[in-house]
């Protein structure tokens, strides 16, 4: 914290930390990814407002003024803005990355995880992927562009948020309360999409994030007058919860298609030679062939792709070892396709569980439809992984799990995830867990993809 406190006041006072040379961006980049993933910025540690200060100095430093912190409990986003040049041709672009990560023990980690170490062609680090390298490379790429007298054609909008992995809190308030902010033609998320290559180094192709699946949990409750276990009952709360159970464990729900995932199992079939490119074409062929999505999801990359998913997550019950079970709840967690609503999925799961079993929907969930496929986006997106990767193929994705970018597709902002790294796969799979990591070339390559696709949207 001293030391946070110190390079902070350090670099509003010394003139030495203004951008540097054109020539210099990588190492400007690793500079700040640097600095990034040494503010250990996990939720609750009150280190957000820190590392948001910090960038806010830097955008200033290199003449990007207008920012604004946002506090909100205990955490952090940061807002900036670079107006356009004379009157704007657009609506303006939000770029979107979160400032916090998932906790990291040192104990559990080969490295101090608060500390950037390149290792190996590795970057290592909490954050190196997910999302300090998406907040670097937004960072950098606007210093770079206005050192070298870029002048953007619509506003460019930035947003950094500080609980993207907790409660998404900053993205909720910047949807709602701080809109007059952040409103945009939409939006272009650095926490989704990017490349894959294999472990041979074949580039595999790169992911553009249009949708992703809705989080909503549901509580599944028994009750049962109870009474000595002595004298079983023919009814009991634990076993017609458990009978329910299995149940909701074979059942599936009906398979959908949209845009999406449309175009994404029609690129994937293409390179899948047997019978899980079968089971794909079986099924584009007729979405209505669920015995073809099961066979899609039977392949553990697919899991989630074709459908709505729910499975039992946690289990309570009875109240003493010598009493007849009273109550026994159970917590569903679902995955829901996206335009399809909570409420929905609620009956569903009522009608599947019968009269003695109370589904309740917890909470509100946020939900939205998928971001409609723009040629604007696609185009600017192909144009710029292309210069790195030429030929790669570009393919629509749905998220089975949900970022910031959830919240805006709620009311309306169209949201792309468009991030400009790469992995190997599986290997580098490591975001939230153990030992993260970013292959160097890659963190260079993603510095150079948003400096090029901002230009292409804003230019
Ligand atoms: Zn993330």
């Amino acid at each position: 914290m001293r030391h946070l406190l110190f390079a902070t006041a350090a670099l509003l006072s010394a003139p030495a930390l203004a951008a540097p040379a054109a020539t210099d961006w990588h190492a400007e980049g690793r500079a700040i990814y640097e600095h990034a993933i040494a503010v250990p910025t996990v939720t609750g540690r009150g280190q957000t407002p820190a590392l948001a200060a910090w960038l806010k100095a830097r955008f200033a430093a290199g003449g990007l003024t207008d920012a604004v912190i946002k506090p909100y409990d205990g955490e952090a986003a940061l807002i900036l803005r670079w107006k356009a040049e004379g009157t704007p041709a657009k609506k303006p672009v939000l770029l979107m990355a979160h400032m916090d990560v998932v906790e990291a023990k040192a104990e559990d980690w080969s490295r101090d995880p608060f500390k950037l170490v390149e290792e190996d062609g590795y970057f290592y680090g909490r954050g190196t992927i997910d999302d300090k390298q998406g907040v670097t490379a937004v960072t950098t790429a606007l210093l770079r562009l206005k050192a070298e007298g870029f002048k953007p054609k619509r506003d460019i909008i930035v947003l950094f948020t500080g609980d993207e992995e907790t409660d998404g809190k900053g993205a909720d308030l910047a949807a709602t309360e701080w809109r007059d902010l952040i409103d945009a033609e939409y939006a272009l998320n650095a926490d989704a999409g990017g490349g894959a290559k294999d472990k041979d180094g074949k580039m595999l192709g790169y992911a553009l994030q249009t949708s992703e699946k809705t989080y909503a949990d549901y509580t599944f409750t028994v009750h049962n007058p109870g009474g000595h276990s002595s004298r079983p009952r023919p009814d009991n709360a634990i076993y017609e919860l458990a009978d329910v159970l299995k149940t909701l464990a074979a059942y599936r729900f009906q398979p959908m298609l949209d845009d999406t995932t449309r175009a994404y199992f029609h690129e994937r079939q293409k390179v899948e030679k047997g019978p899980l490119g079968d089971a794909m074409r079986r099924w584009l062929a007729n979405p209505e062939d669920g015995a073809a999505a099961d066979a899609v999801e039977a392949d553990p990359r697919e899991v989630g792709g074709t459908r709505t998913r729910c499975v039992a997550t946690r289990l309570e019950g009875g109240h003493a070892n010598n009493a007849l079970p009273q109550s026994a709840v159970a917590n569903v967690n679902c995955r829901i396709f996206p335009g399809v609503t909570p409420q929905a999925i609620e009956q569903e799961l009522q009608a599947l569980a019968g009269p003695k079993v109370a589904v309740k929907l917890v909470g509100a969930p946020k939900y939205a439809g998928a971001s409609p496929l723009t040629p604007e986006v696609l185009n600017a997106y192909t144009t710029t992984v292309h210069k790195r990767f030429p030929g790669a193929t570009i393919i629509p994705k749905m998220e089975a799990g949900a970022t910031d970018g959830l919240y805006l597709r709620a009311v309306g902002i169209p949201v792309y995830g468009v991030d400009g790294g790469w992995i190997v796969i599986p290997d580098d799979e490591r975001a939230h867990g153990q030992d993260e990591r970013m292959p160097v070339k890659a963190f260079y390559d993603q510095l150079d993809h948003w400096h090029d696709l901002i230009a292409a949207v804003a230019g």
